[in-house]
């Protein structure tokens, strides 16, 4: 026996250093940092030539190679650290299941302002400025002031009072013209130095009563909420069943406990509605975290929530983010809406996400939708989530009626389908004008933009494509342009064929088309459309949406835009276009995603005090989806589908991901395609553990911007028979040529 005599060890650092580079870095801690490092902090370090921001994750081992030279920790840039310890955690867990950089992940969540090596003190931002609304509504004497009128709309949609970042973001200009509306004594606007436990605001549209489900979801959700710890629950309430109402409730209760809450939403510009009933509840508690805020407020926010003043954020999929004091509560609203996939850089789910952190943080979870998504409901159905219902409407209306038309029989046969014929069949014609004469509102739903989507030679039957892209040129008869929808090149329409000079059909209908069809057959209406080329900005969607909810408007023709989750209780009548166009989209989802958007635009009708009816066109009456939408039948169509994906061994029953390709030369970027697929091949565990790679194989999309596209898509299990292969793969990316852009998304959301 040997006494073992030892040095002191050298006290060592794990860093994650804010740069493009995998794992974390060993560093030495200098005497003088010794004892001072917490988790979370931001530091500075020596990193290749320079310094760089790094993230002090813990105490490390010595490095496993020996003669390396550790360099020390140059300075510590805060006080207190900028991460909270669960969200460490989740940005660990984050890096390693989508394959980012750890660095680069935790840059990403912070706010800009903390993901510079900048020090704590120049980051401070605790002044902010708001406009609160001293009016209810927009007066008559703003007419001839639209800019004024918008903003002061703006200010009344999302509950009477805004930062003022927030309404200048929203509508360019607007800080002018609140002062302008503060002169003529319609608006306040006041500075507000945050501190403790500011609460402003106040209960405004509390209902006295919930529903009895409504009551037995929030008495459950208290009950976890008290009880502390982990739990996941779907809330599936059909459409109009007061699932807001249900998160609001559960929120109350999390901040009574002196709980934080974090609420993650789809789109805020759209549905600026539910901003608003947050903020009339909970005020000063609350920080609204959408993509427009400006770098300040950003930062701003990230430190009172850091600090616990404010305990509430409700978000876009960022968020999930968000540095959320004593996390108790996470609600994820319309959680099967596939904007909480990023597709950039981390392409992370922030539904997925929100669980996991959920489950490190010790919070409730509840994931709410009308048509939840068949990952979540196969979760419930297996019992890793509590499932909570809310099987009818509140104050027991009715949901609405849906019927059929068959465009099989209702459209004129082929050869005849010209611009001229008719798009509205009489049934649908019929249903409108009786619901504008009513009085009532009318919504129009098509998920395509432009005004055809299709120009084809009537001589020698080619289509007019992009020159860069794989895809048709949609004519915009507004701009009277063609334009191509994946890269944004637009020219002139052509007056003939570029092959032949014959004459062009214009085929496939737009929303543009509809809306101009609708002016014509129901003259006396007022119509607009909502899609991606009318809502140009955040205040144009504004606009639209209030004039729709003041009822200026009869029709409102859109895109999916018109589905997500608006309360307008003036419509009794939805129209579906054509129900036809996204399931003919090669991805094993369109199925689903088809449903979810007939059921959820259908969803709009008769919300208010007059029932509501739902018309759908389609040439496909058989399809599952349409099927089972036309008979409200969510759970008919979840068993049927989730058989299919089971046989087909697709997710919920497999985990997933994509390899993408993207390269200047077909060539090489097929090469490099068979180069990845021959590594997977040699990889490949035993045909036991059930991997199995598809492809590869020319993307669905093969060329956009002209670049070509091939894709790999890998099926396991689970992720952990994935895992090591996507290691491998990640190593190999370092000798793929740079004219070739890989990808690798785990979990892909779309397959396009
Ligand atoms: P969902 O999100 O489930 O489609 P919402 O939360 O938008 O439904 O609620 C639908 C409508 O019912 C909203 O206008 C809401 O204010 C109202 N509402 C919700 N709960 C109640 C209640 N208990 N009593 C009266 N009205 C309610
Ligand atoms: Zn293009």
């Amino acid at each position: 026996m040997r006494p073992v005599v030892s040095a002191t060890p050298a006290l060592l650092a794990s860093v994650a250093v804010g740069r493009p580079v995998r794992g974390e870095f060993t560093y030495l801690v200098p005497d003088a940092l010794a004892g001072s490092l917490a988790p979370g902090q931001r530091v500075l370090v020596p990193f290749g030539r320079g310094m760089a921001l790094g993230f002090y994750l813990g105490p490390a081992n010595a490095p496993v190679e020996g003669g390396v030279r550790l360099k020390p920790i140059q300075r510590v840039l805060e006080d207190s650290p900028s991460l909270p310890k669960d969200l460490i955690a989740l940005l660990r867990f984050a890096a390693e299941h989508y394959r980012h950089p750890l660095g680069e992940v935790i840059r990403g969540a912070l706010p800009p302002g903390l993901s510079t090596a900048v020090d704590e003190k120049a980051a401070k931002a605790d002044v902010q400025h708001f406009a609160e609304a001293l009016v209810t509504e927009v007066p008559p004497q703003l007419n001839r002031a639209p800019a004024q009128a918008a903003a002061l709309q703006y200010l009344l949609a999302v509950g009477g009072r805004a930062q003022l970042e927030e309404v200048a973001h929203a509508i360019p200009g607007a800080r002018e013209t609140l002062k302008k509306l503060a002169a003529r004594g319609m608006v306040k606007l006041v500075e507000v130095v945050l501190e403790p436990g500011v609460r402003e605001g106040l209960i405004q549209g509390r209902p006295d009563r919930l529903t009895p489900e409504q009551d037995a979801a929030v008495r459950e959700l208290q009950g976890a909420v008290d009880a502390g710890g982990f739990q996941p629950y779907l809330l599936h309430g059909v459409t109009g069943s007061g699932k807001t109402e249900v998160y609001l409730r559960a929120v109350e209760h999390a901040l009574a406990q002196g709980k934080g809450s974090l609420v993650l939403v789809p789109e805020i510009a759209l549905t600026p509605q539910l901003v608003g009933r947050f903020r009339s509840r909970f005020g000063g508690d609350v920080a609204v975290l959408h993509s427009g805020l400006k770098d300040r407020e950003r930062l701003f926010h990230w430190q009172a929530l850091r600090k616990g003043t404010v305990k509430i954020a409700v978000g876009v999929r960022s968020a999930v983010f968000a540095p959320v004091e004593n996390l108790g509560l996470i609600v994820v609203d319309e959680e099967h809406d596939p904007s909480f996939k990023q597709d950039e850089k981390l392409r992370y789910q922030a539904r997925d996400l929100a669980v996991v952190r959920g489950k490190q943080a010790g919070a409730v979870v509840v994931l709410g939708s009308a048509t939840p998504a068949l990952e979540t409901l196969q979760n419930a159905r297996a019992g890793r989530y509590k499932l909570l219902e809310l099987k009818s409407r509140v104050d027991d209306r009715p949901m609405p009626t849906i019927s059929l038309v068959d465009l099989r029989v209702e459209r004129p046969r082929e050869g005849q389908v010209t611009e001229e014929a008719p798009i509205l069949s009489p049934q649908m014609l019929q249903a409108m004008e009786e619901t504008v004469a009513k009085g009532q509102q009318v919504i129009l739903f098509l998920n395509r933009r432009g005004h055809s989507t299709i120009l084809l030679c009537e001589v020698c039957g080619l289509s007019l494509k992009c020159h860069d892209c794989d895809v048709c040129m949609t004519h915009h008869r507004s701009q009277n342009r063609v334009v191509c929808h994946y890269c944004g090149v637009a020219f002139p329409v052509p007056a003939s064929c570029r092959e032949c000079t014959g004459p062009l059909l214009k085929l496939g209908i737009g929303t543009e088309r509809v809306e101009a069809e609708v002016s014509e057959r129901l003259p006396g209406a007022r119509v607009a459309r909502l899609d991606r080329d009318s809502a140009t900005s955040a205040e144009r969607l504004t606009e639209l949406l209030a004039s729709f909810a003041r009822r200026e408007l009869d029709v409102l023709v859109g895109t999916q835009m018109v589905a997500k989750g608006h309360d307008f209780p003036g419509v009794t009548l939805v129209c579906v276009v054509m129900a036809d166009t996204s399931l003919a989209i090669p991805d094993f989802r369109a199925s689903e995603r088809t449903f979810h958007l007939l059921t959820q635009v259908a969803g709009r009708a008769g919300r208010g005090k007059d029932p509501g009816r739902v018309l759908v066109q389609t040439y496909n009456p058989d399809a599952e989806p349409v099927k089972r939408m036309l008979a409200h039948d969510f759970d008919g169509f979840a068993r049927q589908e989730l058989e299919w994906r089971k046989a087909l061994a697709y997710p919920p029953f497999a985990r997933m991901a994509a390899v993408r390709l993207e390269g200047e030369h077909p060539e090489q970027t097929a090469s490099v395609a068979r180069f990845l697929g021959n590594l997977v091949g040699r990889h490949m565990p035993p045909a036991s553990v059930g991997v199995r790679l598809l492809g590869p194989a020319l993307a669905p999309i093969a060329r956009i911007r002209g670049k070509t596209r091939w894709q790999l898509l890998l099926k396991a299990p689970t992720h952990a028979a994935l895992a090591p292969l996507l290691a491998r793969l990640e190593a190999a990316l370092a000798d793929v040529p740079s004219g070739v852009r890989v990808v690798i998304d785990v979990d892909p959301g779309a397959m396009m």
